[in-house]
């Protein structure tokens, strides 16, 4: 099972594996995150992308998260990045949008399924807006593709 905050769901569906895979590490290295962090997002995205009935515990912060906790700003359950009110917005636009609640478990086939009925590729959620690694155009595309 992943345990995942719900704004770290969307990459794991919606770009292009070949995209994420050249973008993904290269950007969050230059964000400052480490190498484990980067080790464990890549290995929850290969994850998804190979096993559909994956289950994902979905979370609205970083206790638990499997990321989370080999991130520089992981504080003992809390996230002390300057933009934690961000991501915490982030997390509850997405369980309000996906009709989860946090601790809810869902599997990567249900995800795509809410990413296909909920997310509207005109009007993408706060953390796409906010895209770390600058595919939001080619995530839109991919969206109406997979639609
Ligand atoms: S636009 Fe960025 S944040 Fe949104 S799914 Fe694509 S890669 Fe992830």
């Amino acid at each position: 099972m992943l345990n995942l905050r719900a704004h770290h769901l969307l990459c794991l569906v919606i770009p292009s594996e070949d995209e994420f895979k050249r973008v993904a590490p290269v950007m969050f290295r230059r964000k400052g995150y480490t190498n484990d962090y980067i080790g464990a997002y890549m290995g929850a995205f290969d994850t998804a992308r190979s096993s559909p009935d994956v289950e994902i515990r979905v979370l609205d912060g970083p206790k638990e998260d499997d990321t989370c906790i080999h991130c520089g700003n992981y504080g003992g359950n809390v996230c002390l990045s300057p933009q934690a009110s961000v991501f915490a917005e982030w997390d509850r636009e997405l369980l309000v949008l996906f009709g989860l609640r946090a601790g809810g478990v869902i599997r990567v086939r249900d995800l795509y399924r809410l990413v296909r009925e909920k997310i509207n590729p005109k009007d993408m959620p706060g953390v796409c807006r906010g895209c770390l690694f600058d595919i939001l155009d080619k995530c839109r595309e991919n969206l109406y593709r997979l639609r």
